[in-house]
């Protein structure tokens, strides 16, 4: 099998929010980036991309430019020899190893779903970029459904059902909401029709990571939006009539979106690490791997202690994984700390205009939580390039009506020959 070093020694497993921002800060000291994509997903700003507030291009950061010392070779890695230090990967060209001197995984997390009837057939995931596409897509073919139906399945049709009040689920709903509320306009047919949204989550209240005041106001906004949130509940079973939840409610629906968590990455499984409970690699407060002076881990895939919450590993968060990925581009490179960071605040947006953001001494709320969330993404969102786009993007959606396409078909062309 062909061979290859890794650039200045490193090799990063896995370009996502982690391992990107360890290569940036690893400047010109370099290091080879092994991804399944070219690009960095901004996943912040994913709800806006399913909306279509944001070109679904704008919240994704082109990993050439935004370490543009490294090097990137693309494919997914499939195997790893401690001994040797040697990845495998299989690329569109084949599968060859790279040796490196120091390695560190940030190979992400996997929608965490659970054995229930009909899930995995008839649940649509909110994870990547190829899901918010496949959901606004899908929603919208709702619509044109709704549109050709007689009234009973028109019902069906207009009924969206989100499992997980995490931030993705809450901040999915609101935006896919907005985008329905703009859309009928354009279905005249549809007048009068109802729509029913509806939020279901196990956890007595929703969004239970921000401070109760905030997660209530979020709850009473999805509320007077006419959102039904069913808290304390679980979904039993889906077919494509239906969803069953646990407080034996049916509801009649075509569109069940699960955001009900994530877990480690599985492939870390298979790479003979030690992992904690939950399947994340164990590192100690330096971020190394337990039992491996040269390999790493840091981000959804790991359970890094923190030493500003002792005994409380860091949530999935982007915030973290940034965090976490500046401390160990310092330990790469000569200054080794352990890691500590408090959590600066919290912020989510409800849709067009509304938001909630807990900033140290702040709890704001309506427009001026909407605009300081906003804001803060802007600030986080790396190269200037893509934080013009992003602002041309919101520019444009203030003062013009939404795109309605539904281009399900893109990425999937006819054969040449096909009817
Ligand atoms: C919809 C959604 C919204 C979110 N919103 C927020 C938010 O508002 N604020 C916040 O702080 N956090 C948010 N998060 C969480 C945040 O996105 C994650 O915590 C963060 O992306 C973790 O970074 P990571 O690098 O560990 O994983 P990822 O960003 O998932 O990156 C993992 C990378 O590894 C690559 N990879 C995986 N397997 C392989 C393989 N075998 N070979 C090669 N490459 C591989 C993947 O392709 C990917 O590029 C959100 C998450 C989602 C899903």
């Amino acid at each position: 099998m062909t061979e290859r070093t890794a650039r200045g020694g490193t090799l990063i497993a896995g370009g996502g929010f982690a391992g990107a921002y360890v290569a940036r800060y690893l400047g010109e000291r370099g290091a080879t980036i092994v991804s399944r994509e070219n690009f960095m997903l901004f996943t912040p700003l994913l709800p806006e991309a399913a909306s279509g507030t944001l070109e679904p291009r704008h919240v994704v950061v082109p990993l050439r430019l935004m370490c543009p010392h490294s090097e990137l070779l693309l494919g997914s890695i499939t195997g790893l020899n401690t001994e040797e230090r040697k990845v495998t990967v299989d690329s569109a060209d084949g599968p060859f190893q790279v040796v490196y001197e120091r390695l560190v995984l940030s190979l992400g997390s996997i929608a965490r779903t659970l054995p229930i009837p009909g899930l995995a057939e008839h649940g649509l995931g909110f994870k990547d970029l190829a899901d918010a596409i496949a959901l606004r897509n899908h929603v919208l073919g709702q619509l044109e459904a709704a549109s050709a139906a007689v009234a009973e399945s028109a019902v069906r049709h207009l009924t969206f059902v989100f499992v997980g009040a995490g931030y993705a689920g809450v901040e999915a709903l609101a935006e896919l909401s907005d985008l329905v509320s703009d859309a009928m306009r354009h279905y005249p047919e549809l007048n009068g029709r109802p729509r029913r949204w509806v939020l279901v989550d196990a956890a007595p209240k929703i969004l239970p990571e921000i401070p109760s005041r905030l997660g209530d106001y979020a709850a009473e906004q999805l509320t007077k939006r006419g959102i039904e949130i069913h808290v304390g509940t679980t979904l039993e079973s889906i077919d494509s009539e239906s969803a069953l939840l646990s407080n034996g409610t049916r509801i009649p629906t075509a569109t069940l979106v699960w955001t009900a968590g994530v877990r480690a990455n599985p492939l870390l499984a298979q790479l003979g690490l030690p992992l904690d409970d939950r399947h994340r690699v164990r590192v100690d407060e330096m971020l190394r791997v337990e039992g491996h002076e040269d390999v790493w881990a840091l981000g959804d895939c790991a359970a890094v202690p923190n030493l500003a919450s002792p005994g409380l590993p860091d949530p999935p968060t982007s915030q973290h994984a940034l965090r976490q990925a500046r401390r160990l581009a310092k330990n790469l490179t000569g200054d080794a700390q352990p890691y500590r960071y408090r959590t600066l605040g919290q912020v989510a947006t409800l849709g067009r205009y509304k938001g909630i953001a807990a900033v140290p001494g702040l709890r704001l709320t309506g427009f001026l939580g909407w605009f300081v969330t906003r804001t803060y993404h802007l600030f986080q969102l790396p190269l200037f390039s893509r934080k013009l786009r992003v602002v041309v993007d919101w520019t444009v959606a203030l003062f013009f009506q939404r795109d309605i396409v539904e281009l399900g078909m893109l990425g999937h062309p006819r054969g040449l020959g096909d009817e």
